[in-house]
């Protein structure tokens, strides 16, 4: 797989996704993810982003802390 922005090579990684909801900073660890070796971008498939989708949603209706640290493997009870 190219990289969308600059068409280097992607690798395969583990990344930490960090989004901020404004009331609540959530950070979703061990995302698998693939890094541009050129420029750094990461891209995820779409599994994997519509998973991150679903645990901020969960996050979001359910904030009870400032800062949500959530491991992907393990998800959202
Ligand atoms: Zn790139």
């Amino acid at each position: 797989m190219k990289c969308f922005y600059c068409k280097g090579d992607t690798v395969e990684t583990k990344t930490k996704f960090i989004v901020d909801l404004g009331e609540c900073v959530v950070i979703v660890k061990g995302v698998p993810g693939r890094v541009c070796q050129q420029c750094g971008e990461v891209s995820y498939s779409n599994d994997v982003s519509a998973q991150l989708e679903r645990i901020v949603n969960a996050v979001k209706n359910s904030i009870m802390s400032e800062v949500a640290i959530i491991d992907y493997e393990k998800g959202v009870a």
